[in-house]
């Protein structure tokens, strides 16, 4: 019987054993768990993979990344609109449009015997094509949460591959199939589960492995030390003192340093382990609250992941990016999530207008600002888009409608001068042009100032109840 079997049959592989009197050193030291994951000390029998289960997890995203996008002008240099010159363009014109779904595989194997998380290489390559015929782009997570931050662009329709938990299969079965297709990924880790880790078995990943994935440009993210809920109070496996593990439920001071070390101890172990900068947190099983949230953000991590699958998009929260579990047994998993991107924009016979952030434009007046005059120019700069039709240009105002703005070919400049005064609080402005076959949009709002707005009702008018 393997170790996985017995696991699956309810006994524990990891309870109790002298060989983990090994650990019990570091664990009287200072902590209650697993802190030496590199031990290599343990007999085989006792390596076994505690996690055979699908696994779902969510990865942290936290919303800093939201933090980081572009900020509007200040609103003072607002009713000065026309004063200084744009700054540079530091951003490119981010199609905010664009979706991206995330896969999370677990072992390849000829056989399937757990269809739980095991996939035949055979279907596994059938997927990898079917994305390329799709036309949807596998992209890096990196150029994901890139886009995300607005620092980068990516195609309308994106995929994202990941493995988890580090299995051999990984490294000797996947990473050749990705070669094929030319395809990046990433590895989520659990600490304790590669090679010589207290949960390390026969079918894990060493780190030798990892190294040569990481010197390949494969992304390694994180993935928790031990595998287990990290929500306070569940019942989990813990080091005693003396070696013998235990089913424990954990609280207080003593679940904060085993959670620290789940969230921060993992990421700092494969950061030193492999000289690498680790910003993803795939939560195990997807089991995690706003406690664990926090701890992964003070830890430095941008994005976490769940595995509620679903296509992210640019307000995706970074904190619960879900991604699509694929499992022999589920092949329609795989399908539905490539129909979500498929049919929801961006498709063929459906060219929706890309809507670039009016930040990239440099607007006139900015968005969120508040103007002095009920009389503004408005103005935008569409030369980031690129070469633009003329005549396919259109400037709608709230409350006006479309105008006739005047476009520079030359500077890529379009303006209206608005010649009747704008009588609510804030205005819309959408602007529209094509640029080839795409279409493109923008949207902002300013506010106009009070005092400066043409009364609503005649001046003699009685006050309003
Ligand atoms: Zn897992």
């Amino acid at each position: 019987m393997s170790h996985r079997q017995r696991f699956l049959n309810g006994r524990h592989p990891l309870s109790g054993g002298p060989s983990l009197r090994r650990k019990s050193k570091a664990v009287r030291k200072n902590r209650l768990f697993f802190v030496r994951p590199d031990l290599k000390a343990l007999p085989p029998i006792m390596r076994a993979r505690l996690f055979s289960l699908p696994c779902l997890y969510a990865t942290l995203i936290c919303s800093i990344a939201f933090a980081a996008k572009p900020t509007p002008a200040p609103k003072a240099a607002a009713a000065a609109a026309t004063a200084t010159a744009a700054p540079a363009i530091s951003k490119p014109v981010i199609d905010q449009t664009a979706q991206t779904i995330i896969y999370c595989y677990h072992r390849l194997v000829d056989k399937v015997r757990y269809p739980g998380t095991e996939i035949t290489p055979a279907a596994f390559e059938a997927q990898m094509k079917e994305l390329k015929d799709r036309g949807i782009t596998v992209i890096s997570m990196q150029d994901l949460l890139a886009w995300k931050r607005g620092d980068k662009n990516i195609p309308p329709r994106c995929a994202v591959i990941t493995f988890d938990d580090g299995w051999k299969s990984q490294y000797e079965v996947a990473w050749p199939l990705m070669k094929k297709f030319g395809y990046t990924f990433t590895m989520f880790i659990y600490t304790e589960g590669v090679a010589g880790g207290s949960l390390g078995g026969g079918q894990a990943i060493t780190w030798e492995q990892l190294a040569d994935m990481r010197d390949n440009g494969i992304d390694i993210e994180a993935h928790s030390a031990t595998h287990q809920d990290l929500r306070e109070g569940h019942t989990i496996m813990v080091a005693e003192p003396g070696g013998k593990r235990t089913k424990k439920k954990l609280s207080g001071a003593e679940y904060e340093q085993w959670v620290q070390n789940e969230v921060v101890g993992c990421k700092t172990l494969l950061e030193q382990r492999l000289g690498i900068k680790v910003n993803c947190f795939a939560v195990p099983f997807g089991n995690y609250n706003e406690h664990v949230k926090e701890i992964a953000r003070n830890a430095g991590y941008e994005a976490m992941f769940t595995v509620y699958g679903q296509p992210i998009t640019y307000t995706s929260p970074m904190d619960a990016l879900g991604r699509y579990a694929i499992e022999a047994n589920k092949p329609k998993v795989f399908e539905d999530a490539v129909k979500m991107i498929a049919t929801s924009g961006g498709g063929p016979g459906a060219p929706a207008a890309a809507v670039v952030g009016a930040e990239n434009l440099h607007t006139e007046p900015a968005d969120g600002t508040t103007v002095r005059t009920a009389l503004p120019l408005i103005k935008a700069n569409l030369s980031p888009i690129g070469q633009i039709d003329p005549a396919s240009v259109q400037l709608r105002i709230s409350g006006l409608g479309l105008v006739p703005a005047s476009f520079d070919p030359k500077t890529g400049i379009v303006s209206y001068q608005v010649t009747q005064k704008l009588r609510d609080k804030s205005c819309t402005v959408i602007l529209s042009a094509k640029s080839g076959d795409k279409k493109v949009e923008t949207h902002w709002t300013f506010g106009i100032d009070e005092a400066t707005r043409p009364a609503v009702t005649a001046p003699t008018a009685t006050p309003k109840k």
